[in-house]
């Protein structure tokens, strides 16, 4: 096997002097620390995905890019990944980052009528709230959220992205 390359990233972050990072892995991945360790760059994960919404992102460690499209949580990247960097068999959920809308980039939010996210919501996890005289706004309900990315890229101001709610984690902990 080939040695790997230096990652400049990986030595930062394992001598504290980097914070982990806040880009989105695929799903199941490690934690990120972990994660930098076990992942090979080997981009697997990537050619695999039928939705291609996996990219080399800094250092070369996949990323999930959410404007490129919905992740279906389908298994395949983690079926790819040879080193256990995303590990499917684990007990957990496959992450926990949800949709979240700036109010200030919102249509709705600034009056103008648009519902293009909820179209795109299999979860149905986006609703509307009706207000007397005034233009419905979006509402994200977390505990069917799933993160999957779809609404992301449909809004056509770019109002949603996905936050990591570190809340779920301990909630699935216990
Ligand atoms: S679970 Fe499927 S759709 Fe989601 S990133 Fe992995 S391969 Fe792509
Ligand atoms: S698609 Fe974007 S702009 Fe339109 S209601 Fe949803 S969050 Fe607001
Ligand atoms: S991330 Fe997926 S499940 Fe969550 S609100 Fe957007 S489309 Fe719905």
């Amino acid at each position: 096997m080939a040695a790997r390359a230096p990652d400049p990233m990986r030595r930062a972050l394992l001598r504290g002097k980097a914070q982990p990072s806040t880009v989105i892995r695929p799903p199941w991945a490690l934690a990120e620390p972990e994660f930098l360790d076990a992942c090979s760059r080997c981009n697997d994960c990537i050619d695999r995905c039928p939705e291609q919404v996996l990219a080399p992102g800094s250092g070369g460690y996949p990323v999930f890019d959410p404007l490129r499209g919905e992740c279906t949580f389908c298994g395949e990247c983690a079926s790819a990944c040879s080193t256990q960097a995303l590990d499917r068999q684990a007990v957990r959920p496959p992450w926990h980052w949800i949709a979240d809308i700036s109010g200030d980039s919102c249509l709705a939010q600034r009056g103008v009528v648009c519902a293009s996210c909820q179209d795109g919501c299999g979860e149905r996890a986006i609703r509307f709230q009706p207000a007397l005289g005034a233009v419905p706004t979006p509402i994200i309900d977390a505990t069917r959220c799933t993160g999957c990315g779809a609404c992301v890229g449909l809004c056509p101001t770019q109002a949603i992205a996905l936050k990591n709610m570190p809340w779920k984690e301990s909630s699935d902990a216990t």
